[in-house]
């Protein structure tokens, strides 16, 4: 799977050409905005990776520990995390729940802090007012700006799908180059003298072991990732989020 910088770079590359075509469709710069944002927004925080320890998490600073239960109940490339269209809305779900939680808390303290103050003799029913009043104002908004909304929700899934998508066409060249390996391999081992066929049986004759005097065993080939340059210089090498 590419690192979190290659997504990160699909992002940022891919984002011009998004607000391009969305501003050359729409000729609007507000759903231009809503489209461009909250793509970025996907791809940077809010995308599939927020089901393991990834960059989309670290983003989220004193506030990632939110998504410790998602994290925890997901297997890392699930469907209902890196799944088209499910992946976007079981995480938009999962964030209202926590927008309704942090609401709510913030509802009963002001509430009680009302009372406190000598303006209402019981918090309880204000709470109850404010929550009510939250609520409806929250279900409206997508009815009162609903093309706002849907411009919202592509953007979101695009900046997913962009990440799942290249999960997907990295893991199947991967698996194709592997397979190719595995087919020429045999074909080798016929052509060569059977002394360096089986390179395990002759190894420890060719190479003695590595006491410090003699030179030291060949090291593996590191197979590297193809990468798209980082957007904005050089960054630091982070760790690959698979
Ligand atoms: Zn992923």
């Amino acid at each position: 799977m590419p690192s979190g910088r290659t997504h990160d770079s699909i992002t940022l590359w891919s984002l011009p050409l998004l607000a391009g075509l969305t501003f050359a469709s729409t000729q609007s710069s507000s759903l231009t905005l809503c489209v461009s944002g909250s793509y970025l927004f996907s791809g940077l925080m809010f995308g599939p990776d927020l089901d393991v320890y990834s960059h989309q998490y670290k983003r989220w600073g004193l506030l990632r520990w939110i998504w410790l239960p998602y994290r925890r109940s997901l297997r890392h490339r699930s469907f209902w995390s890196h799944g088209p269209i499910a992946g976007t809305i079981v995480r938009v779900a999962y964030l209202l729940i926590w927008v309704v939680l942090f609401s709510s808390g913030g509802i009963v303290v002001g509430a009680v802090v009302v009372q406190l103050a000598g303006k209402t003799n019981d918090w309880f029913v204000l709470a109850q007012q404010w929550w009510s009043h939250s609520l409806m104002v929250l279900g409206q908004l997508p009815l009162q700006h609903p093309t706002e909304t849907i411009a919202i929700a592509l953007g979101l899934e695009l900046g997913a799908l962009s990440h799942s998508l290249s999960d997907w066409l990295v893991s199947t060249y991967r698996r194709a180059m592997n397979r190719r390996v595995k087919k020429v391999s045999p074909s080798i081992k016929q052509i060569l003298p059977p002394n360096l066929a089986s390179p395990s049986e002759n190894t420890a004759a060719q190479h003695p072991p590595f006491l410090g005097r003699s030179s030291p065993p060949p090291q593996p080939q590191v197979r590297r990732e193809a990468q798209l340059p980082p957007f904005g210089g050089k960054g630091r090498g982070e760790r690959s989020e698979k």
